[in-house]
């Protein structure tokens, strides 16, 4: 994993060079303490193991404050992650009077529904409009440069490339790597680059980054999630925040032919108990037809896994989305006794241990197969 050279010798958090010498006003007393013995520590996310180094946060710092302008992607068909971070550094970007934009690589941009409420959209421009050689890029929640869609040749041509993310499997692309296979979001990491560019949490950024870290802790259920994350979400909520609509749209609002193609991809579903050395697989398909018969788009599907991986005799769900040309799209989720990001790869993905994905070009039969013979236990069933 990148981010692994010389750490801060276990020294506590300190305020560095580059940051303010005075702690803005969204930093609180207690808000930095320092991790000592038996001591969680707090939304810094520097001088552990695996985590930014602080050389890593101070170049990027640098070359943001110096850029004249600055592009802010993130992954194609993108999450609450993957867009919140991109428009919250985007708004604190503007607000520093940087000139940005915020893209990201599908043709057509299509902002999924249940993200239409975040703010600073504004900012979006077709990946057409990004320029050809950026000065400065950073990508947000991408694992794989793959994930960058049509922004990829531009994200390699960037003078300089900065890769903030959280996933597991980044190999560390880019010219800089902001990543922290820890942090339950990329949002988090965000977080600290805000604070170290000594933008204060406005309602429109934390509205952002709410969703951002909501989205992927499964609304601060998923194990990830840490003392830190809700002292994070309690710094957010003080900006006087909606988190009861954010939550409402991001979990609680589908449309009616979402319901008809959930009903008929349970109906399909297939629950394989020999599966994984008998901790159990639960599998099921959304044909393309389904979602033209039904009205809906193919980003509205993508929390349908969460009811399939409701089934208690499976320790791994698999739903496998079908595009229009026949290319299945494969998701998968473990309980912890399973690493599917390790039986994505196998198929050509990648992901964190307990949520990933893959592509396939084969029928839905030989991908089931394919993915079933590359589950291997890792360790007892919690
Ligand atoms: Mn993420």
């Amino acid at each position: 994993m990148t981010g692994t050279g010389p750490q801060a010798q276990g020294a506590p958090a300190t305020i560095v060079a580059g940051a303010p010498a005075v702690p803005s006003p969204r930093v609180g007393p207690g808000a930095r303490r320092a991790a000592g013995p038996g001591v969680t520590e707090g939304p810094d996310h520097s001088g552990r193991p695996g985590a930014p180094t602080e050389q890593a946060w101070n170049t990027v710092v640098g070359a943001i404050r110096r850029a004249s302008s600055v592009d802010l992607v993130c992954h194609v068909m993108p999450d609450g992650d993957a867009l919140g971070s991109a428009l919250a550094t985007g708004l604190a970007l503007r607000s520093l009077g940087s000139e940005v934009r915020v893209s990201f690589g599908d043709d057509p941009q299509i902002v999924p529904g249940s993200l239409e409420f975040l703010p600073g959209q504004d900012l979006l421009v077709p990946a057409a409009a990004v320029p050809d050689r950026p000065e400065l890029m950073i990508s947000f929640d991408v694992a794989d440069a793959h994930r960058l869609g049509l922004l990829r040749d531009k994200a390699e041509a960037a003078t300089a490339l900065v890769v903030v993310d959280h996933h597991a499997s980044n190999g560390g692309f880019g010219t800089h790597q902001l990543i922290d296979p820890a942090a339950p979001a990329t949002a988090v990491l965000v977080d600290e680059l805000l604070r170290r560019l000594g933008v204060p949490l406005d309602r429109e950024i934390a509205t952002c980054l709410y969703t951002g870290v909501a989205t992927d802790t499964g609304s601060f259920r998923y194990a990830a999630t840490t003392p830190a994350t809700h002292e994070l979400a309690s710094r957010l909520l003080a900006t006087g925040l909606r988190h009861d609509l954010i939550s409402r749209r991001l979990w609680d609002t589908q449309s009616f032919g979402y319901l008809k193609v959930l009903a008929a991809a349970l109906d399909r579903a297939e629950l394989d108990r020999e599966a994984a050395a008998g901790l159990g697989l639960v599998w099921t398909t959304v044909p393309h037809a389904d979602l033209l018969a039904h009205g809906v788009l193919p980003e509205e599907i993508e929390g349908l896994i969460d009811v399939v991986r409701k089934a208690s005799e499976a320790e791994v769900t698999l739903v496998l989305k079908e595009d229009p040309d026949g290319t299945l799209r494969g998701s998968s989720r473990a309980k912890g006794a399973v690493d599917v990001a390790a039986a994505c790869a196998a198929l050509g993905g990648g992901g964190h241990a307990y949520a990933a994905g893959f592509t396939s070009h084969d029928s839905v039969a030989d991908t089931v197969a394919r993915f079933r013979a590359a589950l291997a236990p890792t360790g007892p069933r919690p």
